[in-house]
């Protein structure tokens, strides 16, 4: 791959031999020296926010489908679910897409921080999905799973609720009409650095890092819920 050893600066090798505990200047570092890539960093959260969906309407229906013995409704729900694999194989494509456009910076930033199977559990993201209603506001505990339960086939939909989470949609006691959905999608799919939401989720999601705190992003992954 195109981030091998050879391109690391001397600064950068000293970072990587002092890492210890606290990956904090190490990413810091790498994250002052990317430029110009922050369009294939959206792109990719945003098709991990559409693969976060799917999972979860995917487990739903897996869920759904174990309840019923009625031969025509379970014909329906495969018909579906084999609708669903298709989009995962799809969006899996986009994703790397995405990622295969990372620089070296960012590329080696990203795998250090995503080799921690709880990166998502990073306190920006648990506030952001306590804040919009799911799982991490109440005591259910489903955020935390996923980092376990997610299949390997489905790793890259592991992170927050979405509107497709099954738990929030019986704790709020209804789900939303498709145009809602769309609502949702657009208000939240990233799109502009200039956005200072979009910059925390996209620090938080890449780089385990948080604007003006110089915190260790491992110090920052919250097993425990917010709770708002
Ligand atoms: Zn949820
Ligand atoms: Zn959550
Ligand atoms: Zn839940």
């Amino acid at each position: 791959m195109a981030s091998g050893k050879d391109s690391l600066s001397t600064e950068e090798r000293n970072l990587i031999k002092n890492v210890k505990e606290d990956i904090g200047p190490l990413q810091r570092y790498r994250y002052r020296l990317t430029y110009d890539n922050t369009a294939a960093q959206y792109n990719l959260i945003n098709t991990e926010q559409k693969l976060q969906e799917l999972v979860q309407k995917e487990e739903s229906f897996i869920n759904e489908m174990e309840l019923t013995s009625c031969p025509d409704e379970i014909k329906v729900m495969q018909k579906k679910l084999d609708g669903l694999h298709q989009d995962y194989f799809v969006l899996r494509q986009t994703w790397w897409r995405w990622r295969s456009e990372f620089t070296e910076y960012l590329s080696r930033a990203f795998d250090l921080w995503r080799s921690y199977p709880h990166w998502y559990l990073h306190r920006v993201l648990r506030n952001d999905c306590a804040l919009k209603g799911g799982c991490c506001g109440r005591d259910c505990g489903c955020c935390l799973m996923r980092a376990t339960t997610s299949g390997q086939n489905r790793k890259l939909g592991t992170g927050h609720c979405s509107i497709e989470c099954a738990c929030c949609i019986r704790s709020r006691g209804f789900d939303l009409t498709d145009s809602r959905k769309a609502e949702v999608r657009d208000l939240f799919r990233l799109s502009d650095s200039t956005h200072r939401y979009d910059d925390q989720i996209l620090r938080a999601s890449m780089w385990g890092l948080m604007k003006d705190s110089e915190e260790n992003p491992l110090d920052l992954i919250n097993k425990h819920p917010p709770l708002y």
